[in-house]
This record gives structure tokens, C-alpha cells and sequence, in this order.
């Protein structure tokens, strides 16, 4: 049995993934501050005595011995992690010092949840690892885009320094249920206002595009990185290339919703990328041919399943 430790993982992809190491049967110390995270995500694991759930920031010091730690706290909705941009950037930095510090110490694996948003507005489609990106260092994204980039700095630093085993995944819009309600995103958002039948907001004229994962398939891919050869570090790409305009989302959560809600067009907020797909070639070749499985429309069924259930 292994102790894993999962920062933020009170939170949507957190949650899962605590849930999928326990499958596993793992022992699994889940650590959040409830930014953005809520402890109803939890509830259920908490039954399991292999389960433990702790109140921490991560840009503190944390302490526990643990074999692999899974780095997800931090923010990752643009409302979110704009209200405290600088709490973000902490969050982000002085967390992954912290993880990788207690990581060089127990010599632990260590996991950092990176993002797509890396890449910035990318000016190369669909996006492979080897693409430094397009990214604002002062803007109202760059506390969330920077501050993972710093991380990722971070990690490859303390691995050819201290020869801490590290991996890095960039993560793309994913979805799914436990998502907050108030969240933001543009799935939660669409879901919830055709739900309702309120105006669906699309920020925009609509034609920026993203590429949609289910949870389901990013924990898969996570746990299967976290499992590779040491000398595997990644950064690795993983998301569902299937790319969608904002659009076209809208118009398929009002029909697989049966909604009467109407479509309106809010102003674009500054520096929201118009495009983005991962290029997963490097993903499926080292992660066991790792893929997606679950298309857009079988994922957001049952992502509006879960926000009925509520
Ligand atoms: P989320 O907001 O639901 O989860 C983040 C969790 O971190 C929350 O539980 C929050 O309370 C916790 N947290 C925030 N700051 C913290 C701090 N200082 N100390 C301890 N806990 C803290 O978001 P999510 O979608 O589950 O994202 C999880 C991770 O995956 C994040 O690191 C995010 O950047 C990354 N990611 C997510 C996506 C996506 O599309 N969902 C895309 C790219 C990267
Ligand atoms: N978006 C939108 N309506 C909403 C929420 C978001 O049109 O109610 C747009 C947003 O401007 C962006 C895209 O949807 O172009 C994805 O936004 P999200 O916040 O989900 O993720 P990110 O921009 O970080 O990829």
C-alpha cells in the first residue's frame, strides 16, 4: 500500500482522483484550504479509513510521510483565480516549493497538475510540448498562467538539482461532475443556465475554440503518468483534441438539455486565448497509448446528469 498524498484535492479533479487511488487501494491524504474545493466532494471517501482529509494551505509548509504526491490546489477558474491574484501566484510558487522541498525529502514521486494555459494565446495549432507559448506576463491571466509556469520551473529544477523524480502534466479544459456550481468555467456555466432555462452567456462573439476532456479520462491519464520510468518527467500533454467553438458548445448543451434558453453575447474578457487543442502524440506514445474515450457529447450527458442530481 502506498501513502499518496493529494494537494487540492477536495476540488473537482481532486476529488476523482482521490476516489480513483483509493480504488487502488491506496492510502490517501487529501489536503485543501476549500478556495474553490468543498468538503460535499468528499463526503463520501471520508467513510474509508484509508481516506484522511486535512485544512492546509499549500503555499505553507506541510509535513507527513508520504511515497508520491499529486500537486492539483490552486485555482483554476478565471473568476476564481483572479479574486486574489496575488494569493494565486503564492499558491502556485511557494506550493510547489513546498511539495518539491517535502518531496527531495522523503523522496517521494511528485506530480505537478500543469495547464494548457502554458501556451498562453498560442500562435502554433494544435499545441505540442516542445511549444514555449504566447503568454502575457502582466495581464489579468498571468498570476494563473505564470504562476504555473513557474512551477513547472520549479519542478525540472529540483529534479536536475536534487534529483527529485518529478512529472509534469499540462492539462486542458476538463469537465465533469463536481464541479462547483458558482465555478465559472463555461461548461458549469452553460450547464447550469440551460438547466434553467436562463440565457446561456457566451463572452465574445463565440468563434475562440477549446478542447473539452472528461474527468474520467484525465485521471487515467495522471495516474498512468505518475506510474512511468523515472527518466520520464514530461511536461506531457494531456486533453481530448476534439476542439469545439464556444459556439457550438452552447448550442449543444441546449439541445442535449431539451432548454429554451436563448444564446447572448457578453464582452470577451482580456487576453482569452482564441484557440486550443493538445497535440497528445507524446502522451499516447508514453503513457501506454493512453487516450481519450469519452466524446464531448457522451461527457457533457453526464456532467448535466450530475447538475440535475443537485
Ligand atoms: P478546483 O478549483 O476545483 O480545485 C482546486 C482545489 O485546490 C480546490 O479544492 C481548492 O480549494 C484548492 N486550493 C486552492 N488554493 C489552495 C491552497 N493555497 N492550498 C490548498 N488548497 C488550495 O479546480 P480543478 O479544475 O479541480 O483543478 C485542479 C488542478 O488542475 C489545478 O491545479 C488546475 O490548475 C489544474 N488544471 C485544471 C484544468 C481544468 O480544466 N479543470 C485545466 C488545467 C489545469
Ligand atoms: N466563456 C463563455 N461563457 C461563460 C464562461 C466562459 O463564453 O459563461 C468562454 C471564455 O471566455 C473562454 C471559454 O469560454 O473563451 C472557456 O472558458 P473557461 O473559463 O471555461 O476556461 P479557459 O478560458 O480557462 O480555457
Amino acid at each position: 500500500m502506498k501513502q499518496v498524498l493529494v494537494t487540492g484535492g477536495a476540488g473537482f479533479i481532486g476529488s476523482h482522483l482521490c476516489a480513483r487511488l483509493l480504488e487502488e487501494g491506496n492510502d490517501v491524504i487529501c489536503l485543501d484550504n476549500y478556495f474553490t474545493g468543498s468538503k460535499a466532494n468528499v463526503i463520501p471517501l471520508l467513510r474509508n479509513p484509508h481516506f484522511e482529509l486535512i485544512r492546509h494551505d499549500v503555499s505553507k509548509p506541510f509535513v507527513a510521510e508520504v511515497d508520491e504526491i499529486y500537486n492539483l490546489a490552486c485555482p483554476a477558474s478565471p473568476v476564481y483565480y483572479q479574486i486574489d491574484p496575488i494569493q494565486t501566484v503564492k499558491t502556485s510558487v511557494l506550493g510547489a516549493v513546498n511539495m518539491l522541498g517535502l518531496a527531495k525529502r522523503l523522496d517521494a514521486k511528485i506530480l505537478q497538475a500543469s495547464t494548457s494555459e502554458v501556451y498562453g494565446d498560442p500562435k502554433i495549432h494544435p499545441q505540442p510540448e516542445k511549444y514555449w507559448g504566447n503568454v502575457n506576463p502582466i495581464g489579468p491571466r498571468s498570476c494563473y498562467d505564470e504562476g504555473k509556469r513557474c512551477a513547472e520551473t520549479l519542478f525540472m529544477d529540483y529534479h536536475r538539482q536534487n534529483k527529485v523524480r518529478v512529472k509534469i502534466v499540462r492539462v486542458f479544459n476538463t469537465y465533469g461532475p463536481h464541479m462547483g456550481t458558482n465555478d465559472g468555467r463555461v461548461v458549469s456555466n452553460f450547464i447550469i443556465q440551460a438547466l434553467q432555462d436562463k440565457d446561456l452567456t457566451i463572452y465574445g462573439d463565440g468563434n475562440q475554440t477549446r478542447s473539452f476532456q472528461y474527468v474520467d479520462d484525465l485521471i487515467e491519464g495522471m495516474v498512468r503518468m505518475m506510474n512511468t520510468p523515472d527518466d520520464f518527467t514530461g511536461p506531457v500533454n494531456i486533453g481530448n483534441p476534439g476542439e469545439f467553438s464556444i459556439n457550438e458548445l452552447a448550442r449543444i448543451v441546449i439541445r442535449l438539455t431539451n432548454s429554451s434558453s436563448r444564446i447572448v453575447y457578453r464582452p470577451l474578457p482580456g487576453d482569452d486565448p482564441k484557440q486550443r487543442r493538445p497535440d497528445i502524440t507524446l502522451a499516447r506514445e508514453r503513457l501506454g497509448g493512453w487516450e481519450p474515450t469519452i466524446c464531448l457529447e457522451e461527457g457533457l450527458k453526464k456532467t448535466i446528469a450530475y447538475f440535475r442530481s443537485l
